[in-house]
């Protein structure tokens, strides 16, 4: 193929909608054009020439030193950029984390205060104000992971992962400044997910210039669209890849903010998890959870770490219940004892003795017989409901048991637990233990104790299995 020259690329910018007058916020890829006949400056020549006079030009012109420097630094973000934020005339944000240079009228005013407001990218910003004056954003050979203009929309929106840094930059008299920077993510996201939308919403025309795949688009329109398909779907623009880390923390986060709007606290059990608190602290984090059921040994092993991960104990669980007793009281959290014979559920309540708050979690037998041992003994203590053991013992653990029962005034927490009536472990809302129903009603009351996670093959996938079911049953009420 020959190579292209300025013309060329007017020809093919006009082709594509950009008109005199326009301005435009561009991310390139000089090498996607293929061979140019003077390289980056003439494609800068042939953006400028489109748009003409009365039109402007902008371009991202982050750089990785620190702090950032507007005067010297250069950008890593490609040749175009680097050859534009030295051109004569092309003026420069002072923003330490997302600077821009913009050539044409009204540049300066555009650029003005970047480093003043407090994201990145949305008002007050550049980008921004791009938008608002009916800019339009154009990818040259690159695709929507390139489109700084998205991260306004995840800022408007709210999205509940985003995060404060700080970052400095040198005034122009050489001073360094520090400022705060809003509503930063990632650094993956699934931007490339939403050209699809955009085309579907006639959003972006899409075209070629040299071997170069180009989409042109309103920058408001854009925006207007990403912001609703966040606002439909918080996790609209991440990705669904369970290997990717960054994703599934963030998608943690919007969990975490889903379970501030509900009264209970979700937990997990340390010992369904791992062994390890690293582990164990990413698959909470991934899950929004930020509470834990240990056993004692587990206790003496990563109690002093969990603060600082910032992860509670919700409960301490102990099979006999003497050896978690005083570490219980001592946290102040209820000790659980799995107890499925009179002796148990007497040993459980002898503890009571101590002030340690106690509750029995009913294992392996019917209701019926469950709620008789609790009223012969003497102080037997609150019950910790598991659905799944009763349904293993075929029974209807919501209409007998939580909705008609006598269980359920002894209720002070809940096990999310399934099992079918054969007596196999399923997922939550797998089974027959009405999981749904008992957690639904719970719901209704404002039950504002703790609802714990159980997942029945050790190991983070199955954790998470178990998490995404438990999820799902959330998602459908
Ligand atoms: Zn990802």
């Amino acid at each position: 193929m020959r190579a292209l020259t300025r013309d060329d690329i007017v020809a093919g910018l006009r082709a594509l909608g950009l008109q005199p007058g326009d301005k435009v916020l561009v991310h390139s890829s000089v090498a996607a054009l293929g061979r140019v006949e003077g390289g980056p400056d003439a494609v800068i020549d042939a953006l400028l020439a489109a748009v003409g006079p009365a039109g402007l030009v902008m371009v991202p012109t982050f750089a990785t030193a620190r702090p950032f420097d507007r005067r010297t630094a250069s950008t890593p973000l490609g040749a175009i950029p680097d050859a534009f934020r030295r051109r004569p005339g092309a003026v420069r944000s002072k923003h330490p984390t997302h600077s821009v240079a913009a050539i044409g009228a009204g540049a300066a005013e555009l650029i003005r205060d970047h480093e003043k407001v407090p994201t990145a990218y949305a008002e007050g910003t550049p980008y921004y104000r791009l938008a608002e004056v009916g800019g339009k954003i154009l990818l040259l050979g690159v695709d929507q992971d390139r489109n700084t203009t998205l991260h306004a929309a995840e800022a408007i929106a709210g999205s509940p992962y985003l995060t404060h840094v700080t970052a400095t930059y040198v005034d122009d008299d050489g001073r360094e400044v520090t400022i705060p920077v809003a509503a930063m993510a990632g650094p993956h996201r699934n931007f490339i997910g939403l050209d699809r939308l955009f085309r579907e919403r006639g959003v972006v025309r899409v075209g070629r210039i040299g071997s170069a795949v180009c989409r042109l688009m309103d920058a408001r329109r854009m925006l207007d669209v990403a912001i609703e398909a966040l606002r439909a779907d918080p996790a609209a623009v991440l990705c669904d890849n369970p290997a990717c880390a960054d994703c599934v923390l963030q998608r943690g986060a919007i969990k975490a903010a889903r379970l501030r709007e509900e009264a209970f606290t979700l937990a997990a059990v340390a010992g369904d998890i791992s062994d390890n608190l690293a582990e164990i602290e990413f698959a909470l984090r991934g899950e929004g959870i930020a509470a834990l059921e240990l056993t004692p040994d587990e206790h003496d092993k990563f109690g002093a770490a969990l603060a600082d991960a910032g992860i509670t104990v919700a409960a301490i669980r102990s099979a006999g219940g003497a050896d978690g007793a005083a570490r219980a009281r001592r946290l102040g959290v209820p000790l659980i004892v799995p107890a499925g014979t009179r002796e148990e559920i007497e040993a459980a309540a002898s503890l009571r003795a101590t002030g340690c708050t106690v509750y029995v979690e009913n294992v392996g037998l019917p209701s019926a017989h469950y709620a008789e041992l609790l009223a012969e003994v003497t102080g037997a203590p609150p019950l910790a409901l598991n659905p799944g053991r009763f349904a293993a013992a075929r029974e209807k653990p919501f209409l007998q048991v939580f909705y008609r029962g006598p269980l359920r005034k002894r209720l002070a927490h809940f096990y999310v637990d399934d099992a079918t009536w054969d007596g196999a472990p399923a997922l939550p809302g797998r089974g027959n233990g009405e999981v749904k129903e008992i957690l639904s009603m719970l719901r209704c009351r404002s039950y504002s104790g703790i609802v714990t996670l159980r997942s029945h093959v050790r190991g983070v996938p199955a954790f998470r299995e178990a998490a995404a079911a438990f999820w799902g049953l959330l998602d459908t009420m």
